[in-house]
């Protein structure tokens, strides 16, 4: 058979643990015998971060920006337990959050849908996509330990070096913790338009909750610069295409979550983002049913799986024991991946062979087959069937292989 030809180099970001092997697997099987694909590859396995003082994270979100398009892995964020386990010279900050600063995108996850697994919610019958912002606030932090009774400000200095603002964090009488964030108008900015403009490319409403009773300037101007937004840019084009766009504070938003029947984006602030999407993750079926793509307001994509590395499965796997760790989110940030290149690159083929390999994949839960998280939450039936990590990987291979033929 001849390998159907993709044009423009990937940008491949490899990562750790289960899902390093898993990934391995997916290139074997399912891609690397019918694409023939050239790749810009970055290694980021947290040695090889280790080895490049971190480097290779910033390489690899220059390269993004070179050729558009790249597909990413799940990595490590090291904590106190991995600077020992991988002895470290220091607490590298998460990749994905380096990357995302880099590319100030937005990070935009949905479900993937299977017909026998019903949402745990029993009224979503669509999904519910989330919009992260993927800059600043806690993610960026600066956060010191107070050891001792003292006084804590908040302090803005302008370029020009004058003192514009003072403020009073806390009177301490004692140790304690303190911590600053910051968020820039720009960054909201580039989140309310990539919001907008994946929600209208999508067809689906837009809410937007942020706590700006309690937060009268930090999150209140989230507020401002959405409204700005939706006023200059999309108030007409959502009337005219029946959408809505909805603001309402964070904890009412979660309230209403719960009820709707879905089909819209649901755009978080960074931390928000970060908690709710597994939350909906694991209620639509498992963290391994999520699609997750970061998207800059330049028009630069990455695709990655939600979930992380899979860290208990990998130590089983090492001690030479079998897993049941699924693949399916995996699968589908390289086919998102695919089908945004041949977009780009106007090869159809290409979108077509990623097309195929989705419906593969499903077809293959939908069969019956699958993973042990997915089989604690199908739709009981005899037809069930719990494999193993291998093994489901090489039932979609015989799929897609009849859908090529
Ligand atoms: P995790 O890797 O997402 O796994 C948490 C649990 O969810 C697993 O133990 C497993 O449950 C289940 N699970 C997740 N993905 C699965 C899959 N593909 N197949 C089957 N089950 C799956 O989160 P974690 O254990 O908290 O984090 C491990 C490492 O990942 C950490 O070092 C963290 O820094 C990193 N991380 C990376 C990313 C990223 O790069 N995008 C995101 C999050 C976390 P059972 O054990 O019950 O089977
Ligand atoms: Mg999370």
């Amino acid at each position: 058979m001849n390998k159907i030809q993709v044009k423009t180099p990937i940008v491949e970001i490899d990562g750790d643990e289960m899902t390093r092997v898993m990934w391995q697997m997916v290139k074997d099987k399912l891609l690397l015998p019918y694409l023939d694909m050239k790749r810009e590859y970055f290694d980021l396995q947290l040695k090889k971060r280790d080895e490049t003082d971190d480097k290779i994270t910033l390489q690899a979100a220059e390269a993004i920006k070179q050729y558009g398009v790249g597909v990413k892995c799940a990595t490590i964020t090291p904590n106190k337990d991995r600077v020992k386990e991988y002895g470290l010279k220091q607490e590298w900050s998460s990749p994905n959050g380096t990357i995302r600063a880099a590319l100030d995108g937005t990070v935009c996850r949905a479900p993937i849908l299977v017909k026998n697994v019903l949402p745990a919610v029993r009224s979503w019958k669509k999904p519910i996509h989330i919009g992260r912002h993927a800059y600043g606030d806690v993610y960026k932090n600066c956060e010191y330990r107070v050891p001792e009774a003292g006084k804590a400000e908040l302090v803005f200095t302008s370029s020009a070096g004058k003192e514009l603002w003072r403020g009073t964090i806390q009177d301490f009488n004692g140790p304690g913790i303190i911590q600053g964030i910051h968020n820039t108008d720009k960054s909201i900015a580039s989140f309310a338009k990539a919001c907008f403009t994946y929600a209208y490319d999508q067809k689906i409403h837009l809410w937007f909750g942020a706590k700006d009773t309690i937060s009268k300037t930090y999150d209140s101007q989230f507020k401002k610069i959405f409204e700005q937004e939706y006023e200059a840019n999309w108030r007409a084009k959502f009337k005219e295409a029946g959408l809505e766009y909805f603001f309402t504070l964070i904890d009412d938003a979660v309230a209403r979550i719960m009820k709707t029947d879905g089909g819209l984006l649901w755009a978080c602030k960074n931390y928000d983002g970060d908690v709710m999407s597994d939350m909906l993750g694991s209620a639509y079926g498992s963290l391994a049913m999520m699609t997750s793509v970061l998207v800059s307001p330049q028009g630069y994509y990455e695709f990655e799986a939600s979930h992380g590395t899979v860290q208990k499965h990998y130590y089983k796997h090492l001690k030479g024991e079998k897993t049941s760790s699924n693949s399916v989110a995996l699968i589908f940030a390289w086919t998102g991946c695919l089908i945004k290149r041949g977009e780009l690159d106007n090869t159809p083929e290409v979108v077509e062979f990623a097309r195929k390999l989705e419906q593969a994949t499903l077809e293959t839960v939908e069969s019956g087959i699958m993973t042990g998280d997915l089989m604690l939450v199908a739709t009981p039936s005899p037809k069930n069937r719990q494999v193993y990590t291998e093994e489901f990987i090489n039932e979609i291979a015989k799929r897609l292989q009849q859908k090529l033929e």
